[in-house]
């Protein structure tokens, strides 16, 4: 599937997009994260002419829509998950014990989720490295799960998260055609989901620093961050 096919069926196509690496470059606070200014544009002209404009992410819907004022564009938050109930208090507070360990980490307390952010540590990676197995084995003794993106380990039910998102999305829309962008694990998984539905697709990697190599093997194109995206939808 090419961008000349989405065009060809863009009235009645999807454009489903990820936020953070993708609309809003990393940063390394991600309370500070905006989208490009030219963001906002971009997809409100993209509403009046697409069958369907969504942000598909794992913050907060309203985090989004207050970044983002493009009134007719869907957002999905917390991957989907926003009907889950929190969780527990003791799995909080053995994150944030876990999280004490490693001076910089940055716990980011979604109420269904919970991330822990290594970007701001003196040593990401490895910061990293030691709370996976920790996080790891507090999920499982919860029946939670845990997953990582770039510089973050995350807990939350278990079950489908972006991939049942975008298959949900697509069930209800049935677009004739679907483009999906995003620049992470959690995107690839969606990627699949695309895949699956038998719906023309394109799948695009917003290609930046830490972009894993599972999102770009399995992408038909690339583009260089988020103003190589912006780039590429200008010419829907
Ligand atoms: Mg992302």
């Amino acid at each position: 599937m090419t961008l000349a096919d989405i065009s060809a069926h863009l009235a009645e196509a999807a454009i489903l997009l990820d936020f953070d690496g993708t609309l809003a470059p990393i940063v390394d606070d991600p309370a500070a994260a905006r989208p490009l200014p030219e963001a906002a544009p971009v997809l409100d002209a993209l509403c009046d002419r697409v069958g369907a404009v969504a942000v598909i992410t794992g913050r907060p819907a309203e985090f989004v829509r207050e970044l983002l004022d493009v009134p007719e564009l869907e957002v999905v938050g917390l991957y989907g998950l926003s009907a889950s109930p929190p969780l527990d208090d003791d799995v909080r507070a053995a994150l944030a014990r876990i999280a004490s360990g490693e001076p910089g980490v940055e716990l980011e307390d979604k109420r269904v989720s919970v991330a822990l952010h290594t970007r701001r540590t003196p040593d990401p990676g490895a910061a990293l490295a030691r709370m996976r197995e920790p996080v790891r084995a507090l999920a499982d003794a919860h029946g939670l799960t845990s997953f990582e993106g770039k510089l973050v380990v995350e807990v939350a039910p278990p079950g489908p998260r972006k991939e049942g998102a975008v298959q949900q999305l697509l069930t209800r829309i049935r677009p004739a055609a679907a483009l999906y962008a995003g620049d992470d694990l959690e995107d690839a998984a969606a990627f699949d989901a695309l895949t699956r539905s038998g719906i023309a697709s394109c799948r695009v990697a917003v290609v930046g620093s830490g972009t894993p190599e599972r999102v770009v093997e399995v992408a038909d194109i690339e583009v260089d961050g988020p103003a190589g995206l912006l780039e590429l939808l200008r010419t829907l």
